[in-house]
């Protein structure tokens, strides 16, 4: 292992840029050349490959986004796509490829690994939807995000005593909900893996009033529906003014966590590492404290499920 690049792909996550600089300081302290993929797949396709140097990544441990660019390629989802993917890397010289994304990018470097590339998949996404990782590059910093957001909600919410309707990301997976749920005091979470009974809902909120509650925070996992339709369903049931809040893009940006920073530059150093062992076909992550990595196929196969306990947890400390 002489040359290696990286990539990040996909949504971004705050963090990438901790990661991508672990790679490269890492590998450089290990002997080896780096080199930077720009714009994810597409810009592996194209060529659009450079060297990089510890300098290069200079001032960036702090920025949230990825200056490597990100893109989703539907071109390397075909045959064709994946063979110039293939042979760009050979005209470029490079041995191993460090994949830092989703689920998504983790299938191309499954397919590019079977093709005779090292790859080495690293988890950035905010969505925390990888399971067999405890957590994701970018999910910490979200959560954060999503928390200050709500703290500000919950100030004008409990002055005109209204319902509010939270309405965070996580595509089909309900963590960053669950735990801002948490976090921020949550009246009521509604997340994919369980659903939700209007009326039920309805129910818990006019106790809630009745009980004397100021205000009441729903949070709702946009894999459940939109939030503006929540609202003006509680409102018309409750009778309760309701306002519907859609955070969007806010949670992808930022400064991230010192958390975030400190798992960054861990996974990207375990996958430098990886590749110098001659390993590949493996992602990295972090259970139960400490650096993991599997086998990519393992990975993915593998079925991302609701902490129950968290989740009994939200509705006990919710009344
Ligand atoms: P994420 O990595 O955040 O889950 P996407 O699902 O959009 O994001 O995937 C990112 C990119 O990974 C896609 O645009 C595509 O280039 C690549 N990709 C996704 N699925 C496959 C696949 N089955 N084969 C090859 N490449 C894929």
């Amino acid at each position: 292992m002489k040359k290696i690049a990286v990539l990040t792909s996909g949504g971004d996550a705050p963090g990438m840029n901790a990661a991508i600089r672990a790679v490269v300081r890492y590998g450089i302290d290990k002997g080896l050349k780096v080199m930077g993929v720009r714009r994810g797949y597409a810009g592996l396709i194209n060529g659009e490959i450079f060297e990089m140097t510890r300098h290069s990544v200079s001032d960036i441990i702090h920025r949230g986004g990825t200056i490597l660019k990100t893109a989703r390629c539907e071109e390397m989802k075909t045959e064709e796509g994946r063979k110039k993917a293939v042979n760009v890397l050979n005209v470029f010289g490079i041995d191993g490829l460090i994949i830092i994304g989703g689920d998504g990018s983790f299938k191309g470097a499954q397919v590019l690994s079977k093709l005779g590339v090292a790859t080495i998949g690293l988890p950035g996404t905010i969505d925390n939807d990888l399971a067999y990782t405890d957590v994701t590059i970018g999910f910490d910093t979200a959560l954060n995000t999503v928390l200050d957001a709500i703290n500000k909600i919950r100030d004008t919410s409990s002055s005109h005593e209204r319902v509010s309707v939270v309405e965070v990301m996580g595509r089909n997976c309900g963590d960053i909900a669950l735990y801002s749920s948490i976090a921020g005091g949550a009246e009521k979470v509604i997340i994919p893996e369980k659903g939700y009974d209007l009326n039920d809902l309805c129910k818990t909120i006019l106790e809630g009033k009745r009980r004397g509650k100021l205000h009441n925070l729903v949070i709702l996992a946009e894999g459940v529906g939109g939030a503006k339709e929540l609202a003006s369903k509680v409102e018309e049931i409750t009778g309760i003014e309701s306002r519907a809040t859609v955070l969007g893009h806010i949670q992808r940006g930022g400064h991230p966590s010192s958390f975030d920073r400190i798992l960054a530059s861990r996974l990207g150093a375990r996958a430098v590492d990886l590749l110098i062992e001659g390993k590949s076909s493996r992602v990295v992550g972090r259970r139960d404290g400490a650096i993991i990595d599997m086998d990519i196929d393992e990975a993915l196969s593998m079925k991302s499920e609701v902490n129950e306990e968290l989740y009994e947890l939200s509705r006990i400390l919710s009344y």
